[in-house]
């Protein structure tokens, strides 16, 4: 998968200035397959994760659904899709968490995990499904833009 250097920035800028919370937002591309997909779009969203007792905000995120409803309309018509989402770890490397995995029902989308450790965005890493287990994609960063 193809991601502009810009668009990697930008994950990561919001992984840095939520922490310790979690970001989340939309990834929108165009391509066939996987590995011919290029993201497009990297669209912010807020993390409508409720609070819920004995968890921390750290090990949950939920895109704003409204954000993701605006987006499939706005984009009805185009070659360009949602093709998947992202989120940060704060404190915790980026790979998906067993509340990822339970969490993960829409076996076409693109996961990326963006890794923050005291403020700063470290890295990011990207997955998808594959009979029940998420699988590294490779990701290819372009440069300019
Ligand atoms: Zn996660």
């Amino acid at each position: 998968m193809k991601l502009t250097a810009s668009h990697r920035r930008l994950i990561m800028d919001e992984a840095a200035a939520a922490y310790p919370a979690e970001c989340c937002g939309l990834l929108v591309g165009t391509g066939s397959n996987v590995e011919g997909w290029t993201v497009t779009r990297v669209v912010p969203a807020a993390n409508v994760a409720p609070p819920e007792p004995g968890h921390s905000i750290r090990d949950r995120f939920e895109v704003d659904p409204q954000t993701r409803f605006d987006l499939e309309r706005e984009l009805r018509g185009q070659p360009d899709a949602v093709i998947g989402h992202y989120h940060s770890h704060p404190d915790h490397p980026a790979e998906p968490s067993a509340t990822d995995l339970a969490k993960a029902f829409e076996p076409s989308l693109i996961w990326i995990i963006a890794s923050a450790r005291a403020g700063e965005a470290t890295g990011i890493a990207a997955f998808r499904l594959s009979n029940g287990a998420f699988e590294a994609i490779a990701l290819e960063i372009l440069d300019g833009e």
